[in-house]
């Protein structure tokens, strides 16, 4: 009888427990998956964090990207918002590399430009890669966008995980070891936050951002032009044909950069000048003392109803109209991807500060922790 009733009473337990742990899995605010293998061999995993009302994020350790952002729109359907792909292959393709659009990723050691890809520090001048003309952009050849972070989930029972990422002394000629965390949280508000910390072992630069493309419509259902964007920035930084800042800080008043008020992204690009035609500036926050939580940026889409706030406590926030999409990328559920069909909202240090005296400092030493918070909130009406 005993001999009976063991193997059965092992399978009960044993299927209940499998039926615990998936219906857990389910309802868990983190899951994860495999996504995918890089060149080199290393597996790429992809976090999903999901709120009780059904928002839906989910990163990729490769680049700690954001790779899919589901929120609702007026009548409470959910929509993805975020331009990229459905698995790790399309990111690591020559084509997407050559053109590098930087879908969703987090920018780093330095996001944005540095003019030549040069600087001084403590009297000692660093050569830093070039991979945007003559000037370094978003980290170098091999940023933060293209390797693939540790992750780790502090709270099971939170909707939320952190990416840490060590990169050497030297790395794209950066001086001193940086190690770096990037947590994202999807909150029930309907925010997604995404801290930063960072320490180094050497005086560095440090400016981190994340480059998620939005389009409130949802990715691939056609340009961003009729969003209406406001921007908490009366100034902005000018920049030469090479996108570099003048050094200049100058007045939105009377000029296209004026987003005071809510303005279709439209409605005067095309005389904003640049090749391509767009908007891919710097503005200036209206918000001394910087390090304080602040809203930067709103933006509306009138067809959908959503609305995405962004919060953050750096002085700038780099917006970029989707400029170089040209049509030859084919994103997820096979929709093409041409100019302005996605906007960057990206908050930042202002562009090439390690040569601008006048901009606020970039500079981070040993024994200092680099610290910033930014919180994209969603809602509809
Ligand atoms: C830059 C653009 C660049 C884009 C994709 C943005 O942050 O400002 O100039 O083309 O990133 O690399």
């Amino acid at each position: 009888m005993k001999k009976q009733i063991f193997p059965i009473v092992f399978t009960l337990l044993a299927l209940g427990i499998c039926a615990r742990t998936a219906t857990a899995d389910s309802k868990s605010p983190v899951t994860v998956k495999p996504f995918g293998t890089t060149n080199g061999g290393t597996k790429v995993e992809l976090y999903t964090l999901t709120n009780k009302n059904g928002v839906k994020v989910s990163i990729m350790t490769y680049g700690a990207t954001v790779v899919d952002l589901y929120t609702p729109d007026r009548s409470g359907k959910l929509a993805d918002i975020s331009l990229g792909f459905e698995s790790l292959k399309p990111y690591l393709t020559e084509s997407y590399l050559t053109k590098c659009p930087y879908f969703g990723a987090i920018a780093g050691r330095y996001a944005n430009r540095i003019a030549n890809g040069k600087f001084t520090l403590e009297g000692k001048t660093w050569q830093l890669a070039k991979n945007n003309g003559e000037n370094h952009l978003h980290g170098g050849v091999k940023g933060f966008d293209k390797q693939v972070w540790k992750a780790n989930v502090p709270e099971p029972t939170q909707a939320s995980v952190r990416f840490t990422l060590h990169s050497p002394d030297g790395q794209e000629g950066y001086p001193g070891a940086l190690d770096a965390a990037v947590t994202y949280t999807l909150t029930d508000n309907n925010e997604l936050r995404i801290s930063y910390v960072a320490t180094t072992d050497k005086p560095t630069v440090i400016n981190l951002t994340n480059h998620t493309y939005f389009n409130l419509a949802g990715a691939g259902n056609g340009s961003i032009l009729d969003q209406q964007l406001k921007l908490y920035a009366g100034h902005f930084t000018p920049v030469n044909k090479t996108l570099i800042p003048t050094g200049e800080i100058k007045s939105v008043e009377g000029t296209v950069m004026d987003f005071l008020k809510p303005t279709a992204i439209g409605l005067r690009i095309k005389e904003v000048g640049g090749d391509p035609i767009g908007y891919d500036h710097n503005f200036v926050l209206n918000k001394p003392p910087f390090g304080r939580m602040s809203i930067a940026a709103e933006v509306y889409d009138p067809k959908s109803g959503r609305v995405m706030k962004v919060y953050t406590d750096q002085p700038g926030i780099q917006f970029y109209s989707g400029n170089f999409l040209d049509g030859t990328i084919t994103g997820k559920r096979g929709k093409v991807y041409n100019q302005y069909d996605g906007f960057c909202l990206e908050t930042q240090h202002f562009p090439d500060s390690p040569n601008e005296p006048k901009f606020p400092g970039t500079e981070l030493k040993p024994g200092e922790t680099y610290k910033t918070v930014t919180v994209y909130q969603f809602s509809a009406k």
